[in-house]
């Protein structure tokens, strides 16, 4: 008796010390089932049930059990994805600065990233050395979106367009030691709307980046023929740096036979990379038509997203994409530039990815056919008949954006009203 009462104590006792996240291990907190995973990354591009268990991707499987899936979305006809990694918006909002792009020009992230199926943003040098632990306290620390960042050569960053001309502030030493204190959330050094005829802002960048060890992002202001943008880009930039506004019609890029410069492929050869950057100005169908056709393709497809970008040709990311995939590029090369490939310029092979283990960030596509419209910078238009419409969002695990509500019950079998998940800010609750 006294042997059977020490062997239930241990037993009770093995059960109490049992970790709470072995109970139930073989469950998925949500499944999206039968929905077409792309993941150009690892090369998927198949019907597949995706598992997801404590905000991490825990399966992807061609099918998982039903009763092991504790709330299922169903997918079918749908196409899952990594969640968008756009690495040039500007969401340093909130500081009452007019005019600015650290100020009345940026927006915050929550509002305009997921109804768009982004799930990382990368601001894009609005904040500087000296205002970046403002903007990290003002929005950083308190978005639901992943917000990394590029950080100005200008210390004080994008305030307007004269400090942005301030040489004096442009410190390579204090924005390398500002990037080296936050190793991960600073993924690079952003140099932009430069205006002089000097090398100045591109060399003090390269000199904070190269010390830093991240890349630079390049938008080269004003074209000036004492600088010329060829030399940037097959002289000055190192492999893995970033040329963002690569549509920009200042950029000299189809000669008068309508052919690509082969400058901006032996500087693609060189390792640079070309970024979309579409903006309120910087992409014309002009010059984004020619070249995606003679396979001057962009690397990565980023927003620029702002104030004024987003009310006018670009919108959103889903909408930048579908130019793209009506300008003959596949969903596959699509949806690479939008994910895998972006992540892998800021050095976050983490993300961009669907694999067993990766943070649960996931976008859900719908592709549309029919009548539409896009418009360019200059304020032309392009037909399409392709349209990719984000109905479903999953940043850390949880559902933050359902355009159709695929991942809630029908109202009448609801057995009562529940918050919607993104409304609580929980996982889904069990139905
Ligand atoms: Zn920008």
């Amino acid at each position: 008796m006294h042997d059977l009462m020490r062997l239930l104590s241990l037993a009770l006792l093995a059960w109490l010390m049992t970790p709470a996240s072995a109970v139930g291990q073989q469950t998925y907190e949500l499944v999206i089932k039968g929905g077409k995973v792309v993941d150009p990354h690892t090369g998927v591009n198949a019907v597949r049930d995706v598992g997801i268990r404590d905000h991490k991707i825990a399966a992807i499987e061609p099918k998982l059990p039903a009763d092991k899936a504790q709330n299922t979305i169903d997918a079918h006809g749908l196409t899952v994805t990594a969640g968008f990694v756009d690495i040039h918006t500007h969401v340093y909002a909130g500081t009452g600065l007019k005019g600015a792009y650290n100020g009345d020009n940026s927006v915050y992230p929550d509002g305009f990233t997921f109804r768009s199926c982004v799930t990382t943003v990368v601001d894009a040098g609005s904040s500087g050395w000296r205002n970046f632990p403002d903007f990290k306290d003002r929005v950083i620390d308190r978005s639901r979106t992943r917000v990394l960042a590029f950080l100005n050569i200008v210390g004080g960053g994008m305030a307007g367009r004269i400090p942005e001309q301030n040489v004096e502030d442009m410190d390579p030493e204090a924005a390398a030691a500002m990037v080296k204190k936050y190793p991960g959330l600073l993924v690079g050094i952003k140099t932009a709307h430069f205006e002089g005829p000097e090398w100045t802002a591109v060399d003090r960048a390269e000199a904070a980046a190269t010390s830093a060890e991240v890349p630079v992002m390049v938008d080269f202001g004003i074209f000036r023929p004492e600088r010329p943008y060829e030399a940037l880009v097959t002289k000055k930039l190192r492999p893995g740096d970033i040329s963002t506004h690569m549509y920009l019609d200042a950029v000299p890029m189809i000669d008068s036979n309508g052919k690509v410069f082969p400058y901006l492929f032996e500087a693609r050869k060189r390792g640079v990379v070309f970024d979309v950057g579409h903006g309120g100005g910087s992409f014309v169908f002009s010059h984004a038509t020619p070249a995606v056709k003679q396979g001057f393709v962009p690397d990565s497809i980023s927003t620029d997203l702002h104030i004024v970008s987003m009310n006018a040709g670009m919108k959103d990311m889903t909408n930048l994409m579908s130019k793209f995939l009506n300008l003959g590029m596949s969903m596959e090369a699509v949806i690479l530039r939008s994910t895998w490939n972006p992540a892998h310029e800021i050095k976050h092979p983490e993300l961009g990815q669907l694999t067993v283990g990766s943070p649960a960030d996931i976008a859900v596509l719908r592709e549309i056919k029919g009548n539409f419209g896009f418009v360019d910078s200059s304020g032309g238009r392009m037909d399409g008949h392709r349209k990719l419409a984000c109905e479903l969002t999953i940043r850390d695990g949880a559902v933050v954006w359902d355009l159709n509500g695929i991942s809630r019950p029908e109202w009448k079998l609801s057995e009562k009203s529940t918050p919607t998940p993104q409304a609580s800010g929980t996982q889904p609750e069990k139905k």
